[in-house]
């Protein structure tokens, strides 16, 4: 579903992904950790073309999305993202956050839009929010609505990156539900979190990266266990 070959990224002269080969199988769930710096927020936006990659090349679904011309609008069709501070609308419902892009890139009528709205919200749990504003929201009703609103364009893939990073400890659970629950509905889905719970118990392969690199991957429980790097060891000994 996603193929990655020696991806790089530079910003200025600051090389920050330095040779990036990566594989993400359809319906597999794969989670990214490594510390603070390490390049994995610029790889996950650079699958979704938000950052345009320096060199390499980036394929989604076989569809080479860095070749010249690529139409980005199709892309963010297919690959939906979850960031870490949510990113919601402050002056639209609800409703209207998750309507939108759909609406407006022409995919659903409004009636349609809306209808799906509503029924991705009562699967994240929130249907009875659709007209509040997200002002009104916890932090965790914010994620799953932009989780909603993420699905609302009917993606193939979903990148998440710390999604619950930015949330008080009690709300990160009701997140992390709504994404093992993707998960086992066959999402294929690319997550960048220090969940080493969610991560073993979900994720089908986790992938320690440094520096720029995929350093080290592997079975969750085999990663943890028994780390082959050091740098992964290292850093797996100073988060748990
Ligand atoms: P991580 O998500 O692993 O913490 P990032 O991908 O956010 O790492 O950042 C990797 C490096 O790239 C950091 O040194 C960061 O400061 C730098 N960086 C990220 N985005 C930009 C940008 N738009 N301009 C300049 N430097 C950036
Ligand atoms: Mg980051």
């Amino acid at each position: 579903m996603i193929r990655v070959r020696n991806l790089r990224k530079s910003f200025g002269r600051l090389e920050v992904l330095r040779g990036i080969d990566l594989d993400v199988a359809r319906g597999e769930v794969v989670a990214l950790i490594g510390p603070s710096g390490s390049g994995k927020s610029t790889l996950l936006r650079c699958v979704n073309l938000l950052e345009q990659p320096t060199a390499g090349s980036i394929a989604v679904d076989g569809q080479e999305i860095t070749a010249p011309g690529f139409d980005v609008n199709r892309l963010r069709q297919r690959v939906g993202m979850v960031f870490q501070h949510f990113n919601l609308f402050p002056h639209m419902t609800v409703l209207r956050n998750v309507t939108l892009a759909p609406v407006l890139t022409g995919r659903l009528s409004a009636k349609d839009a809306e209808e799906r709205a509503l029924e991705l919200l009562g699967r994240v749990g929130l249907r009875d929010k659709a007209h509040a504003y997200p002002d009104s929201l916890s932090g965790g009703q914010k994620q799953r609505v932009a989780i909603a609103r993420a699905l609302a364009m009917n993606p193939e893939v979903m990148l998440f990156d710390e999604p619950t990073s930015a949330l008080d400890p009690e709300m990160v659970k009701e997140v992390l539900e709504v994404m093992k629950q993707l998960a086992l509905e066959g999402m294929t889905m690319l997550v960048v979190t220090h969940e080493m719970g969610f991560a073993r118990e979900v994720c089908d392969r986790v992938i320690f990266m440094d520096e720029g690199r995929l350093v080290e991957q592997g079975e969750p429980q085999q990663v943890f266990s028994s780390p082959q790097h050091p740098r992964t060891a290292a850093f797996l000994k100073a988060i748990l």
